[in-house]
């Protein structure tokens, strides 16, 4: 079995697979050009990384514990969310690469292969997937797990076409801070919305969502970021112990999905099948569920089972569908601006665009 990419679905998965005595490879491109971001965990994935094995690797690792949330959304005003009393218990500031390298080590304690290169390649023929890899090599498998991000290079290739919501830049900075408070801030301003957390390392990040062609205009214009900065109440105060590094980098952060989870002996996982606005801080949560639901489900078509695909793709939906419902709700929540762009667009409905 290959695993095409090695971010949290794709080492969970490969993960899984290893430990159902599949012999499993797992690909990942280290040379992946932009940082991993995304490291906001939720205390809702702890029950998750128990069951999966993880929790103690994660609460052993160096990331740092995150207390709640600070959020001034439809209001000027803060609300404060304290995790202390969330059930499930404090949430993470992760070390994403960190946490990465941790569970792709997992995978390969239950016996996975771990392969650093690029899928180049994939064709199917002679009931087998013959794979190209960048470092020249070419290898089989009956089966593929598209784990492989936004980029769904499997699925992709396949045919699959990637619906994308409303466009959605997310305009990143990091720099030093030695706070001590360790909740996630996010504040909604006329253009898009903030967030800023404190990071492992004495790190934070501050980045500001807004839709492409704004995203745009804010890159090219000299000094566009700082002035967008300078507009917040509250974001602005946390860089007063903080040096952002500019410029700016963008990421596409806008929630989309593939037309089609699963095909002729593929399947997706991950952001791959779905990814979401970071506002959700749902992408890391679904990508170790998801990159476990799909490993199990390949083992079971392996024995001639596709009933657990199936079960998958079902599943999927209804993440997707509870997604939208609640993005819908979390946007409209904020009124104070729906005569601007960014906040008219989400008022009036998803306008998805298939690419
Ligand atoms: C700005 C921003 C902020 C975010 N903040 C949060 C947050 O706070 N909390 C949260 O839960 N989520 C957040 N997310 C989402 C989260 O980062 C993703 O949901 C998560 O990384 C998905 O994991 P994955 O394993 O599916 O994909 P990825 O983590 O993208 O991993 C895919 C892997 O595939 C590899 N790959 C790609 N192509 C190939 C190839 N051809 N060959 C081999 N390997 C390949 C890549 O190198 C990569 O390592 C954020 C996303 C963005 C853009």
């Amino acid at each position: 079995m290959i695993v095409v990419g090695g971010g949290p679905a794709g080492a969970v998965a490969a993960r899984q697979l290893a430990g159902a005595g599949r012999r499993t490879l797992l690909v990942e491109d280290a040379d992946g050009r932009s940082p991993k971001v995304g490291e906001s965990l939720p205390g809702a994935a702890r029950p998750l990384l128990r069951d999966l094995g993880l929790l103690a690797a994660v609460e052993g690792g160096r990331h740092l514990v995150s207390n709640g949330n600070l959020s001034a959304w439809g209001s000027n005003e803060l609300a404060a969310t304290d995790f202390i009393r969330d059930p499930h218990g404090l949430g993470w500031h992760l070390d994403r690469p960190a946490f990465d390298a941790q569970l792709r080590r997992a995978a390969g304690e239950a016996g996975a292969r771990l392969k650093s290169a690029r899928v180049r390649s994939t064709k199917w023929s002679a009931d087998r997937w013959r794979v190209r890899l960048s470092d020249g090599g070419e290898i089989e498998s009956p089966w593929l797990l598209d784990a492989s991000g936004r980029r769904a290079v499997v699925a992709r290739r396949q045919g699959a076409t990637r619906i994308r919501d409303h466009s959605l830049v997310a305009l990143c900075a990091w720099g030093n801070s030695r706070s001590s408070d360790t909740r996630t801030l996010v504040e909604s301003t006329a253009d898009g919305w903030w967030y800023s957390a404190q990071l492992p390392s004495e790190r934070r990040i501050l980045a500001f969502h807004a839709d492409a062609d704004e995203a745009g205009r804010i890159v090219r214009a000299k000094g566009a970021w700082g002035a967008q900065l300078a507009r917040t109440r509250h974001v602005r105060r946390t860089v007063t112990d903080a040096s952002p590094v500019g410029p700016p980098l963008g990421l596409d952060a806008c929630g989309s999905r593939l037309d089609r989870f699963a095909g002729k002996a593929w399947l997706a996982a991950g952001d791959a099948a779905l990814a979401f606005d970071p506002l959700s801080s749902q992408g890391i949560f679904t990508a170790l569920y998801s990159g476990w639901r799909a490993a199990r489900a390949v083992d079971a078509a392996l024995t001639g089972d596709s009933r657990l695909v199936a079960a998958y793709v079902e599943r999927l939906e209804e993440i997707r569908a509870a997604y939208l419902q609640r993005h819908r709700l979390v946007y409209r929540s904020e009124w104070r601006w729906v005569d601007r762009p960014f906040w008219r667009r989400r008022a009036v409905g998803a306008d998805c665009v298939a690419s």
